[in-house]
């Protein structure tokens, strides 16, 4: 097997048939592989693929299979997820002002988040490892996630939900799917505190994004962007930021797809973060000399991380890509969300940093209006029903058709 675990702080390695979440030093692991694996699989290989039915080609992550993770075909554990839609609209790019502005909307993965992209990697590797009970933190949507590919492996699946703070639309999934939801006392910082604890002694398979094979699985995005643009990369990428396992992500895929031929320049990385929300773009304000926690607070309640446990391997991936972290406040992420919206496309809140973010980067000189940008969509529009614009109500009429034809006159 071409595939090992590598620790990116002291470069230590390990088997992939290990358990195991972190290095000794503590460090954060990596799953990496013999490149020369990836380079001899050819961008019409991948397209080749499409005309494919079979599930694991279809499966818009396990389609990019040798730059995942290795797998048994009748250990899969795939919905098939991933080949998601990119949408381009007038009212958007006018809006944003970039004339080629695309958003990936990855709410239209099974259970209506990115989220599937990582768990069908992490779920694949927790049976391959025997593991019988999973387990995550979440801000909601990793729980609906995990609760659907649990369910669908035949696993129990346990979750750890800051207590009233987690859109009603998420927690309903985890429930109907079958998941133990524990409802912290705690924000979600803690809640992820308590599941690493329980993970290192033993009692669950950890399925947050300190998982490693998690971000293998969601480094499929960019790779399936680049296959929509027919291998010809945007000049950027922006995403919202919460732990930053997209971001850890997103710098792998740009680097390894680039490694492998099948791009011939790498795009830059915007990450967006929420105003109430952003350690993430404190520490880059300040060369990445330290992140320091916060309590955070916003609207867009799956970016609500004050401790990013992904924030080393986020840092390197900025660091090596020219990328760029910037912070959006609520106002303007439900402004852009009112935007998503009312173009029939719809996001969740915090999807909505994507267009905020790129507006923001637009007025500030860093995108030119000429550059082709995605952006990342990443939780469906009925995920969070509490913030949709409040302007537009149901109007109450009697059954008559006297009433109806005056209220939809008025
Ligand atoms: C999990 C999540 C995020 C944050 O992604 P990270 O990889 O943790 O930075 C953003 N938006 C939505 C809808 C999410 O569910």
């Amino acid at each position: 097997m071409s595939e090992y675990l590598k620790c990116i702080a002291c470069g230590a390695e390990y088997s992939l048939n290990e358990l195991r979440y972190q290095c000794d030093c503590g460090g954060l692991l990596s799953v990496e592989r013999d490149m020369k694996q990836l380079q001899s699989i050819s961008t019409k290989d991948l397209d080749q693929r499409l005309l494919s039915r079979k599930a694991h080609d279809i499966s818009g992550v396990w389609r990019f299979r040798e730059g995942i993770i290795p797998f048994d075909e009748d250990k899969l554990v795939s919905q098939p997820e991933g080949q998601t839609r990119l949408y381009r609209r007038k009212g958007i790019s006018s809006w944003a002002n970039i004339d080629r502005f695309f958003l990936k909307h990855e709410g239209e993965n099974p259970s209506g988040s990115f989220k599937d992209r990582g768990m069908t990697t992490a779920i694949t590797q927790a049976k391959k490892l025997g593991a019988d009970t999973v387990a995550c933190a979440s801000t909601g949507n990793t729980s609906a996630s995990l609760a659907m590919y649990a369910a669908h492996a035949g696993m129990n699946a346990i979750v750890f939900l800051p207590d009233g703070k987690v859109a009603s639309g998420k927690l309903a999934q985890a429930l109907a799917y079958g998941a133990k939801c524990l409802a912290i006392k705690g924000d979600f910082d803690q809640a992820m505190a308590f599941v690493k604890r329980l993970a290192m002694d033993g009692k669950v398979y950890l399925a947050n994004s300190l998982n490693p094979f998690r971000v293998e699985g969601q480094k499929s995005i960019i790779w399936e962007i680049f296959q929509n643009l027919e291998w010809k990369a945007p000049d950027w990428i922006v995403v919202p930021g919460g732990n930053l396992g997209n971001t850890s992500a997103f710098g792998k895929a740009i680097r390894e797809a680039y490694e492998a031929g099948w791009i011939q320049k790498k795009p830059r990385l915007a990450t967006i973060q929420a105003g109430g929300a952003n350690p993430f773009f404190q520490a880059y304000q300040n060369n990445f000399e330290k992140l320091t926690a916060m309590e955070a607070e916003t609207v867009a309640t799956a970016i609500r991380i004050g401790n990013p446990v992904n924030y080393e391997k986020a840092k390197r991936e900025i660091q090596e890509l020219d990328g760029i972290v910037i912070s959006v406040s609520d106002e303007e992420i439900l402004a852009a969300k009112k935007i998503i919206d009312s173009q029939g496309i719809g996001c969740e809140p915090a999807s909505a940093c994507s267009l905020a973010g790129a507006k923001n980067l637009v007025q500030g000189g860093i995108i030119k209006p000429s550059e082709t940008v995605v952006g990342i969509l990443t939780g469906h529009l009925l995920k969070d029903t509490d913030n949709i614009d409040k302007e537009n109500q149901p109007i109450p009429v009697d059954g008559n058709y006297q009433d109806i034809l005056k209220a939809i006159s008025s």
